[in-house]
């Protein structure tokens, strides 16, 4: 039975309530509706923000280039001309991401002496190489370990390393995580994050260990060797961090499996016998009586990067200091030399694309008649191609406090096929977001599917994971696979063709094909999806046993205990 004393607390509060909701719908005229913002979008805007940012004269928005200027100009501009706010509070639409730019020689040479005699690796043939610290000359002089997949898992009872001391020794370790049979381990056929190359560089950093190298393997990397080729030996980036990155092993790096094999036969031993081997949780490391020589000379300079930052303030006093983020990377891979001239990574799909949602989103929220109660943020974003750079960068140096940050939406690469039936959400299973998307694309007349292609790890590769990390749930959509009109298996076939054909290539450009109808059809889930967030006081939660959950409620514990 309810006591006296909470029944009078009761009516008091739905005396404001009341009170409040008169008031409310006093200041804001006609019931909230998102109709006008829905209304707004076409394949055609979207399309010529693509046609812009794409363009030879954007020069493959690389960060710290020209074609950063121009990208954060045309940025500055629509955001302006849209009629949104600087995100920035101190005014301005840009919050500045200091980078440092590491190019390595591509003259290096790594040399592996062996009972069975010396190697010599061509560059860029047979591997690739780059040390993360910040100096002029990084070297390894050691002897290989085979660490198998290069994984401690507590909850697992996994431990590659099995207690050997890897200090000052250069690993080699296998891609992913291991593919055991329980599909309770490692999420089955789905790849957790001990599966993503960052984890084995800083597992490696970890444990002392002088180098690292990752070897590649198409089907499971999802991605050929030239992508790995081509995203590696150029000029990279990184966060220009206190200590200079010091922390991180001397070398890191990627071979090839067949060069794997190469240098396994040079110790004696069979690559793909210790391949299976390192499916057991039995397996131990394998010293390989080898010696791994590279020195790799760096060219750097500092770059001054741009993530670029736009508010709609939300119209309800208690919960417009509250926050929904869309985010997007504007940059690419730039400009890179080739024997003849250079070439330009267009970036069309990737994230040109994306770039051009947040310009339209942007524009959808600002025609609406009130904003959303919650503010929205449209944030782009530079050095995603880098390793998330501008995202973690915004995700450590917050304008607005993540505990107050109710959930992000990213977009990278958006259907450029057509309509489809379906949408996928990756991550699908680990927050309340679930709900939200569902129920839109219910209404779109769409089924919301999982990843189709869990093995890959996209959850762990674009912006939204920077967010995630520091516990703000997240929604990645990708596009559908299910193509009004097309066959059942056409989605999938084209999106492998990408993949291969011109996913981080310079041919990543518009194609005739191209047709926007679906990217509308997307762009308006997204809309609806954050406006619905903005709208409900309650704010997205993860689910139990979801891996960011914890970060979470000790950001909300310790932004409670602050007020
Ligand atoms: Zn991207």
């Amino acid at each position: 039975m309810r006591s006296p004393l909470q029944v009078k607390r009761f009516s008091f509060y739905a005396c404001v309530l009341v009170v409040f909701l008169v008031l409310a719908g006093c200041s804001r005229g006609a019931p909230n509706s998102p109709d006008a913002g829905l209304k707004s979008f076409s394949a055609d805007a979207l399309m010529k923000h693509i046609r812009t940012l794409s363009s030879d004269q954007f020069q493959g928005r690389g960060p710290g280039s020209k074609g950063e200027e121009l990208t954060v100009k045309y940025l500055e501009e629509q955001f302006r001309g849209i009629g949104l706010r600087p995100g920035n509070p101190d005014g301005t639409y840009v919050q500045k991401v200091p980078l440092v730019g590491i190019l390595p020689d591509p003259r290096m040479q790594l040399t592996i002496t062996g009972r069975g005699g010396r190697l010599y690796s061509q560059f860029q043939q047979h591997f690739v190489a780059f040390t993360k610290r910040v100096v002029e000359e990084a070297a390894i002089d050691a002897e290989m370990v085979f660490a198998g997949y290069g994984v401690q898992a507590p909850e697992f009872q996994w431990d590659d390393f099995k207690g050997m001391d890897v200090k000052g020794k250069v690993l080699v370790v296998l891609i992913n995580d291991p593919p055991v049979e329980d599909e309770k381990i490692f999420g089955g056929k789905a790849m957790t994050y001990y599966g993503r190359w960052t984890y084995k560089f800083e597992k490696a950093a970890e444990l002392g260990a002088a180098g690292c190298f990752i070897v590649h393997d198409t089907e499971r990397a999802g991605y050929p060797w030239e992508v790995v080729r081509e995203s590696w030996s150029g000029e990279q980036f990184d966060l220009a961090t206190p200590d200079k990155n010091m922390g991180r092993a001397a070398i890191e790096g990627w071979i090839t499996s067949d060069h794997a094999k190469v240098i396994f036969e040079t110790a004696g031993k069979d690559f793909d016998a210790l391949k299976k081997a390192a499916v057991s949780w039995d397996f131990k490391p394998v010293p390989l009586g080898l010696r791994a020589k590279l020195t790799i000379k760096n060219f750097l300079r500092p770059v001054d990067s741009r993530n670029v930052i736009a508010v709609l303030p939300g119209s309800d006093p208690k919960l417009k200091d509250e926050y929904v983020i869309y985010v997007a990377h504007w940059d690419h891979f730039g400009m890179r030399d080739e024997v003849v001239g250079s070439k330009i990574y267009h970036g069309a799909k990737d994230n040109a694309s994306g770039t051009a949602a947040l310009l339209e989103l942007a524009r959808a929220y600002k025609r609406l008649k009130t904003p959303p109660r919650r503010s929205i943020l449209f944030l782009a974003v530079t050095a995603e191609e880098q390793g998330l750079l501008g995202s973690r960068y915004y995700a450590e140096h917050p304008l607005y406090p993540l505990a107050h940050t109710a959930a992000v939406i990213n977009m990278d690469a958006i259907n450029v096929l057509g309509r489809t039936s379906d949408i996928v959400m990756i991550g699908r299973g680990s927050s309340t977001l679930d709900e939200v998307v569902e129920s839109v694309a219910r209404e779109q007349g769409r089924a919301v599917r999982g990843d189709p292609e869990p093995e890959k790890g996209y959850f762990y590769r674009s912006d939204h994971f920077s967010f995630a990390k520091q516990g703000v749930p997240a929604f990645d959509p990708h596009e559908g696979i299910e193509y009004v009109g097309k066959p059942p298996d056409w989605g999938l076939g084209m999106r492998k063709r990408y993949t291969q054909e011109d996913y981080h290539k310079p041919s990543d450009v518009i194609k005739d094909y191209w047709d926007l109808s679906g990217a509308v059809q997307d762009c308006q889930l997204f809309f609806l999806v954050g406006y619905r967030v903005a709208e409900d006081p309650r704010m997205p939660e993860w689910k139990p046993g979801a891996e960011f959950k914890a970060k979470r409620e000790s950001s909300l514990r310790q932004a409670g205990a602050s007020h």
